[in-house]
């Protein structure tokens, strides 16, 4: 947990020490259509290599590249890794070169499917020896029960899924995702899918192995996807406020998912991390200060001395609970630390 090494720490920035940033994409970069406040500016401040991960198996990388361009971030679609990509990945581990591969997904998925040398078909007929699923909006029944009879044929069949995002956001409304389609062909078939997006590490190695780099930082909006996986790949991470997850989700982590950054926007990446300095007196009263902010617990009681800055005041409250060892529902936490007002 590199942000939150006690007195020793240095105020480095989250940066320091890291030789590439991988960045998270909605809730991160744009949010809907609109960029998010401070965020081109800042990926374009760093020097470091910069790759863009997305979950999204409909858009191509070119796609994807395409749209940044537009907020003004300098990229090639080779800075873009994708859920399809890491399932090619997961793939090429899995099952002999050119095998036979039945795809149910869209173009982003088909066009990675076809490069890495597999031969595609849409049937189940064809006994191919995989299926790999992801989303894409003319994804329909026979589809899926192509699938389904391919997976049933032989228990060797390997089963890859893009995400498992459940949902959707679209223009209209929340519709169902990928995760909602692979568990309608669980339903049918009583197997698990093997999953390649965030939070599996897949799509960590490929972007680490694509840019031939060792030490990056993740940054992303969601810590059951990006946190969790970075985690997984063993890489730091920095969850950002600007997208899904807030105060009481980061308070509330689990051990997988615990950031070693808190960061208000992007801005905060090229800013000295404040120390985060811990103390224990006699009473065994834990005390934790960052910036101006100060909390304290005892026992399961877990109180704040002094706000600060709010975002300080989240960081050592985060700590103060992570550094317990208690589950969440254990504690007694101070509704300060996660109250919207103030
Ligand atoms: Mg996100």
């Amino acid at each position: 947990m590199m942000g939150f090494t006690g007195r020793s720490g240095k105020t480095d920035t989250p940066l320091a020490g890291k030789d590439a940033l991988f960045l998270d994409l909605d809730g991160v970069i744009y949010r809907g259509p609109d960029p998010i406040d401070y965020a081109v500016e800042s990926i374009n401040q760093t020097a470091l290599p910069v790759a863009y991960l997305t979950n999204n198996a409909s858009r191509t990388p070119e796609q994807v590249a395409d749209q940044l361009r537009g907020y003004g971030l300098e990229l090639v679609p080779e800075h873009v890794v994708t859920s399809p990509q890491a399932a090619v990945a997961l793939l090429k581990t899995m099952i002999p070169a050119a095998s036979t591969v039945l795809v149910v997904g869209g173009e982003g998925l088909l066009r990675e499917i076809a490069e890495a040398g597999f031969s595609i078909t849409t049937s189940a007929d064809d006994e191919p020896v995989a299926v790999v699923q992801g989303f894409s909006p003319e994804v329909g029944w026979p589809q899926l029960a192509e699938g389904s009879f391919a997976i049933q044929r032989d228990p060797s069949v390997v089963w890859v899924a893009t995400n498992t995002d459940w949902t959707i956001p679209v223009q209209r409304g929340v519709a169902p995702g990928n995760g909602a389609l692979v568990s309608a062909v669980h339903l049918a078939v009583g197997r698990l899918a093997t999953f390649a997006g965030k939070p599996e590490r897949a799509m960590f190695d490929v972007a680490a192995r694509r840019m031939a780099v060792s030490t990056p930082l993740m940054v992303g909006d969601r810590l059951d996807t990006d946190i969790k996986g970075a985690r997984a790949a063993g890489i730091s991470s920095a969850v950002v406020l600007t997208g899904i997850d807030q105060a009481k989700q980061i308070l509330a982590a689990g051990e997988d998912q615990r950031p070693d950054y808190i960061l208000q926007d992007l801005r905060q990446l090229h800013l000295p991390y404040p120390e985060i300095i811990r103390s224990v007196d006699r009473d065994d009263v834990h005390t934790v200060e960052v910036g101006k902010a100060v909390v304290r617990r005892k026992g399961h009681v877990v109180r704040v001395a002094r706000a600060g800055e709010k975002i300080d005041l989240l960081r050592a409250g985060a700590a103060c609970i992570y550094d317990s060892g208690l589950k969440i529902f254990g504690l007694d936490v101070d509704p300060a630390l996660y109250s919207d007002k103030g």
